[in-house]
């Protein structure tokens, strides 16, 4: 039996403020704030350029490979899988499960690092939760009432604490969102849900660049060996490739089971009725079970020392560095080439943040497209 913790329920009955919006919006019929909050960030352009953005790896060796919006794709579904079994409001997690990558870079995690590294040295950070709320908050410009999505409370608090905590010191200016509060549950699975996603995709994609190798996964990640054998017993026979298949969507559901069963245990022993008792809680309690999160770190160490820093990538790592921070160096140098909308942003954000909002946009087409003009600018 699923705990009565549906948000909604609990908004209802205490007029929680999850559902406000800056901009008041008059209620349409048949459709809830956070299904209209999932509409506007589809039909944001910052979601349609997810399409454009590398994942793990870049489309030049496959067309099989996950994008940043296939991954995005996937990790609604897992999260309003937790969401319906949990008995929690569906349309909150999958709304901020579409929008938990909005804010990321071109070039995956390499592209986050260099702009990153650019950043620090005009002493700032680049972060990606806060860059997908400015995404929100400002740079999406569909609406002539106001600048933004103007999306409500519940999905701007979930896109800044779904996958971390803030300290209100260092961060007055996220003070309305209750940094001393944990967020609501369909936030807290967003993080776990991404874990899912990306430990399946990861070594799926893996196999198919041909940088993993079946077997030597079933040596090193006792999840998918465990989960092999079991399709293995049952499909006796059948190519080691469609087992892998098979294999991945079991470990799939076995990761998703746990998430619903250990979260709904722990709401269970602290007694948990409402949002209230989730918030004040000191901790979080959307987690893997201590042995799928032990199988869950072996497998992202595997990934990490065979895959992510392999030499192939690696290779493609160091070019996303030097594009971005060639960028980056040409625009901070010459702020006289961006777009006027940015020009007109640098006297109240400072030149380089505004860069780096620039960049972080672009998917990865467009800032290699960018890079081979500026170079070619230069050499002139
Ligand atoms: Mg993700």
């Amino acid at each position: 039996m699923p705990l009565d913790l549906r948000t909604c329920a609990v908004i209802a009955s205490t007029g929680d403020a999850l559902l406000t919006r800056v901009y008041p919006a008059p209620p349409r019929p048949a459709r809830t704030a956070f299904q209209r909050d999932r509409e506007r960030i589809v039909q944001s352009r910052a979601f349609r350029r997810l399409a454009g953005k590398t994942q793990v790896f870049t489309s030049r060796s496959s067309d099989h490979f996950r994008s940043r919006l296939t991954h995005t794709m996937e990790v609604a579904q897992i999260a309003r899988n937790v969401a319906a079994r949990l008995g929690l409001n569906e349309d909150l997690a999958e709304a901020l499960a579409l929008v938990h990558d909005i804010g990321h870079p071109p070039f995956g995690h390499a592209g986050e690092r260099a702009l990153d590294d650019c950043l620090q040295r005009h002493g700032l950070r680049f972060d990606h939760n806060l860059h997908a709320l400015r995404i929100c908050e400002h740079f999406e410009q569909r609406y002539a009432a106001h600048r933004g999505l103007n999306l409500t409370l519940g999905v701007r608090e979930g896109i800044i604490k779904h996958s971390r905590d803030y300290n209100a010191g260092l961060h007055p200016e996220l003070a309305s969102y209750l940094l001393d509060q944990r967020p609501p549950l369909e936030a807290q699975i967003i993080d776990l849900a991404d874990e899912i996603a990306y430990l399946t995709a990861d070594l799926d994609d893996g196999v198919e660049s041909g940088l993993l190798d079946i077997g030597h996964i079933r040596d090193h990640v006792s999840i998918l060996a465990d989960s092999y054998t079991a399709v293995h017993l049952q499909h006796p026979g059948v190519e080691p490739k469609y087992l892998f298949n098979e294999a991945l969507q079991l470990m799939q559901n076995i990761l998703t089971d746990d998430l619903v069963h250990t979260t709904l245990a722990n709401a269970r022993s602290i007694g948990a009725k409402t949002l209230n008792d989730i918030r004040r809680h000191p901790s979080r309690l959307a987690l893997f079970s201590p042995k799928a999160e032990g199988e869950r770190l072996g497998e992202k160490h595997y990934l990490h020392d065979t895959l992510y820093s392999c030499p192939e990538l690696t290779i493609e790592h160091d070019k996303a560095e030097e594009v971005v921070k060639a960028l980056f160096d040409f625009w901070i140098d010459l702020p006289g080439e961006l777009p006027q909308g940015y020009i007109d942003e640098i006297a109240s954000e400072g030149l380089a943040r505004v860069v780096a909002d620039y960049i972080a946009g672009m998917t990865d087409a467009f800032i290699l497209q960018q890079y081979a003009l500026v170079k070619r600018a230069v050499r002139r």
